[in-house]
Order: C-alpha cells, then sequence, then structure tokens
C-alpha cells in the first residue's frame, strides 16, 4: 500500500513537529524541492506494508481577507482533494476561529483524521473527551486521534488510522 497524506491546520499547531515524529529515524530524506506533478513532498515513511507519502499544501491562508488568499485558497482545495487521507490538526483544548477556517476547507469526498495534539499540555484531562466530542459534532471526521507529536505519544496509533486509507 502507499498514498498521500497531508497535515493541515493553524500555524503552530504541531503540524511539523508531529510530521518529524511519524517519520522519524526512518526519514527517506528527500529533497526540500521535490515535487510530484501536485504535491510537495516532505516527506517519505516506507513501512513493511505500507508507505506514507507527505505532503505539503503550499500556500495555505486562514486569512479571508483578499481576493490573493482566496485564490490560493482554491488552490489549497485542489491539493487536498488529491491526496488519500487528511490529518487535520489542532491543540487539546484550544479550537478557534482560526482552527474552523482551515476545517472549513477541508474537501468533503476525502477522509479527514481529526488529530488532537498537545495532549502532554492538558491540565483537565476530563476535558479531554467533551472537547474531541464538540470538535467532532462540526465536521464529519473519519477518526479522532490524541497525540503527543513532542512525546510521541499515540502516534503509532495515527499512523494506523491513516493506512486504512491508503
Ligand atoms: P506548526 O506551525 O503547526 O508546524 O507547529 P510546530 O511543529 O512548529 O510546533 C509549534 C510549537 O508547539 C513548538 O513550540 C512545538 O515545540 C510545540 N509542540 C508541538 N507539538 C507539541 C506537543 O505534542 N506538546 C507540546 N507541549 N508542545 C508541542
Ligand atoms: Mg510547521
Amino acid at each position: 500500500r502507499s498514498g498521500y497524506i497531508a497535515i493541515v491546520g493553524r500555524p503552530n499547531v504541531g503540524k511539523s513537529t508531529l510530521l518529524n515524529r511519524l517519520i522519524g529515524e526512518k526519514i527517506s530524506i528527500v529533497s526540500r524541492k521535490a515535487q510530484t506533478t501536485r504535491h510537495r513532498i516532505t516527506g517519505i515513511l516506507t513501512k513493511d506494508d505500507a508507505q506514507f507519502v507527505f505532503v505539503d499544501t503550499p500556500g495555505f491562508q486562514t486569512k479571508f481577507s483578499n481576493a490573493l488568499n482566496r485564490a490560493m485558497n482554491r488552490g489549497v482545495t485542489t491539493t487536498l482533494n488529491d491526496v488519500d487521507v487528511v490529518l487535520f490538526v489542532i491543540e487539546a483544548g484550544r479550537f478557534d476561529a482560526k482552527d474552523r477556517a482551515v476545517m472549513k476547507l477541508l474537501p468533503p469526498d476525502r477522509p479527514a483524521i481529526l488529530v488532537v495534539n498537545k495532549t502532554d499540555q492538558l491540565k483537565d484531562r476530563s476535558a479531554l473527551l467533551p472537547f474531541l466530542a464538540s470538535v467532532a459534532a462540526e465536521h464529519d471526521f473519519t477518526a479522532v486521534v490524541p497525540v503527543s507529536a513532542a512525546k510521541g505519544k499515540q502516534t503509532d496509533e495515527l499512523l494506523g488510522e491513516a493506512r486504512k486509507h491508503l
């Protein structure tokens, strides 16, 4: 199995940290300029039974103030329509207008996994489930996976969920 995976979310939710964690030691480094026709490849994870190709969504903007941003976001939507699965990353306990704006760009016909990062930062763990439920009520996610990219918690579970869509 092999497929394309996009990691999206507002700045600072931990997308880069997550990508580094997922790829870990097994990285097949690709050039920063590596391109397929439609994607910029940011990393490849090759496991015994599956290959995960992570791709960028260039020009992602969460401000909708002008026509240029709107046009760039159309580009993002096209890119996302072309991947096998989207990882939509948010921070545990925080879901704001910028998160919601990104969520609205998720393609309706592609599987999207809600990745709730920074669970290590949670002070009140009992708040996690209601938080997940409130976000999941706003979009049709194929799975919800709480993780800590920084600590490497639940990231294998996340890969397992993503693998189902390759
Ligand atoms: P990006 O802008 O979405 O790519 O976010 P980064 O990967 O650059 O992370 C933004 C900040 O969040 C950095 O200071 C990271 O160290 C921090 N961060 C990322 N993942 C975690 C996590 O799981 N737990 C905690 N506590 N911090 C994290
Ligand atoms: Mg980043």
